[in-house]
């Protein structure tokens, strides 16, 4: 099996293709990747010389790029690509209308003229919007999508949607609640604070802490797209979460308390305008239909994760330096 696997130098889309080289190892692996600010090198660094797997440097916008790879014969498509930070959408949201939504209606259009058997569109629990106290998002909460990023990832749900609908593109959605792990860019919640608080910075949070999201590890995600990608249901969408609603401030203090730093390093800050103030994912389809359920109990993934950046220093020293974008990416030019 050949599989595109677009977005693979960032943070789950490069502990997808760990998972999958590791599981299937005669599969062959092509990762398109733009190498914005979010995608690292680094990230696949263990596998760059494998003859199973290629890396091309291109915008899943760049239809040329696209159409060469899937003419050699792509049978399935795992689409990670995304700008995908929501404070960044609030700054430029066109890029996000251009990766998001231009770069999925590029893919799902190569995918269809090419006749590939299976396209996996990786979405968020996100394009749902924001809970009250009680409730779950289930598979027909309506999409209502509070942010330029989750509005464009509901518009690429939408369009991948209506490939399947219209020209019976063998589409399955996946979307997932909010992920931690090894390689997650810095910016992100659990890596801010980790790499902060080893430095003795300041830790900031948004508005009161209190807004709660639901965590997964990232291994369980890859887990669960596998799943999607060998037996999902086409025109199927499978939400992806691990019943681990926290607090931000719930979430701040543990890793706190793991470094053996004060909280006085906490410094609540101004809140994102339209911050979602709850998000819980019931996957009882995804557990009951494919058989998936999370291995990494919270505490542990916590903990393993926050070994991870310790003893990864120079992984995220290189970022926050800008090193990391210099140097050879180990892949070819995409065509155009
Ligand atoms: P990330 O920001 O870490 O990585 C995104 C990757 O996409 C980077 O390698 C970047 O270089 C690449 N990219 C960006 N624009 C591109 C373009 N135009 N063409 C080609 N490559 C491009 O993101 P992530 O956290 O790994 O998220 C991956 C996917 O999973 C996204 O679609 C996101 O919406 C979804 N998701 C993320 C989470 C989470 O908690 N991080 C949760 C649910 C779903």
């Amino acid at each position: 099996m050949k599989v595109l696997v677009t977005g693979g130098m960032g943070f789950i889309g490069s502990n997808f293709i760990l998972h999958l080289h590791r599981a299937y190892p005669h599969y062959r692996i092509i990762n398109l990747d733009l190498l914005t600010y979010a995608g690292n090198p680094a990230n696949l660094e263990e596998i760059q010389s494998s003859p199973n797997y290629r890396f091309v440097h291109g915008d899943i916008a760049d239809r040329a790029i696209v159409d060469s790879i899937m003419a050699e014969g792509v049978d399935a498509v795992v689409h990670f690509a995304a700008e995908s930070h929501v404070d960044r959408s609030i700054e430029n949201p066109l890029r996000f209308v251009h990766t998001n939504v231009t770069g999925t209606l590029q893919l799902l259009e190569s995918a269809r003229k090419h006749g590939v058997a299976r396209f996996v569109q990786v979405s968020t629990d996100e394009v749902y919007g924001s809970l009250g106290p009680d409730g779950l998002f289930t598979e027909r909460t309506p999409l209502a999508p509070n942010s330029p990023y989750s509005a464009s990832k509901a518009g690429a749900d939408l369009l991948a949607r209506s490939y399947y609908e219209t020209y019976g593109l063998p589409v399955i959605i996946t979307r997932c609640s909010n992920n931690y792990g090894p390689r997650q860019f810095p910016e992100k919640l659990i890596p801010l604070v980790i790499t902060r608080a080893l430095e003795d910075r300041e830790v900031p949070i948004y508005g009161d802490g209190l807004n709660v999201r639901d965590w997964l590890h990232v291994d369980d995600h890859c887990a669960a797209v596998d799943l999607a990608l060998h037996r999902g249901v086409p025109g199927e969408v499978y939400n992806v979460g691990g019943n681990n609603e926290r607090t931000n401030v719930d979430i701040v203090r543990r890793i706190l308390a793991e470094l053996g730093k004060p909280e006085s390093l906490i410094r609540f800050v101004q809140d994102r305008p339209g911050h979602d103030r709850r998000y819980a994912i019931d996957a009882t389809k995804i557990r009951e239909t494919l058989g998936w359920s999370p291995r990494y109990r919270f505490d542990e993934g916590l903990k393993a994760t926050i070994e991870w950046y310790v003893s990864n220093p120079e992984w995220w020293k290189r970022i926050r330096s800008g090193a990391y974008r210099q140097g050879d990416h180990g892949g070819t030019e995409g065509a155009t």
